[in-house]
């Protein structure tokens, strides 16, 4: 099984713009994955289908197996994703977003209070965990993001964008844990604009623009091509 399969997704808005032109991905388990494209190529909106925020117009998303049409909250439980916007409640302190997190998905309080304890320690956030998260620095909020995604410990973190606008030193950072969760065994697909950040990272690279994929191919295979 795959960590994520794509068949045929298309999207088209409600004004009629087709953000999505029949798509295809297909993500192994324990893959290290960028999604790499300009502005406006389809990638939040690829996301966002996955993460079942969005609609799709047609086509199957399946999370290790799980189809989202019929089969959604096993999908759910494999999968954290992390988008762009900060959507956690701003006047809620840190500790406690997270956990609430892990109620969502049906963890008992003892486990879920021992995996936000390990995620926020993980990211740097322990000493933060009493603080509204409105308090935070820009990348403090982000690191948040990634700990919320990963309470439930899912097999698939998705991350949208992840290390737009943050500083090197936190990008360094951030890429050095994404590492280590991937060599834990966790999947990682992220999207991103910057060839850089791809290359540095990833395993396997799909391009997409306007709505298609252009190649998806190796790491390695593509560098010789550039
Ligand atoms: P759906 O087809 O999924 O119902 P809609 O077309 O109704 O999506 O739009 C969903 C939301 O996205 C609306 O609030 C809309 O204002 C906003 N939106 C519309 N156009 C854009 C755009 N080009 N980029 C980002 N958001 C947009
Ligand atoms: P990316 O994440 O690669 O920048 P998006 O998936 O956000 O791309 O957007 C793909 C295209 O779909 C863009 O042209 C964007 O303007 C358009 N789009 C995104 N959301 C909406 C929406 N809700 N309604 C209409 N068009 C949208």
């Amino acid at each position: 099984t795959y960590a994520l399969e794509i068949e045929g997704l298309t999207k088209t808005y409600g004004d009629g713009f087709e953000a999505l032109k029949g798509i295809d991905l297909r993500v192994e388990q324990g893959d290290f994955f960028a999604l790499l494209g300009p502005n406006g190529a389809g990638k939040s909106t690829t996301l966002g289908i996955v993460s079942s925020l969005v609609n799709k117009s047609a086509g199957k998303v399946k999370v290790f197996g799980h189809d989202i049409d019929t089969d959604l909250a096993a999908a759910k439980l494999g999968l954290g994703v992390v988008p762009q916007e900060f959507n956690f409640n701003q006047f809620e302190k840190v500790f406690d977003i997270v956990t609430t997190q892990a109620g969502y998905y049906g963890l008992p309080l003892r486990r879920a209070r021992l995996s936000t304890e390990r995620y926020l320690k993980e990211l740097g956030l322990w000493d933060k965990r009493d603080t509204p998260a409105r308090m935070l620095s820009g990348g403090m909020k982000r690191r948040l993001m990634i700990a919320r995604a990963l309470v439930h410990e899912p097999g698939l973190l998705i991350l949208d964008e992840p290390t737009a606008g943050v500083d090197i030193e936190l990008r360094r950072s951030m890429w050095a844990f994404l590492e280590e969760m991937n060599r834990q065994g966790t999947t990682i697909i992220l999207t991103t604009h910057y060839l850089e950040e791809a290359e540095a990272l990833c395993r396997n690279i799909a391009i997409i623009d306007h709505g298609s994929i252009l190649q998806n191919t190796s790491k390695r295979d593509l560098l010789k091509q550039l």
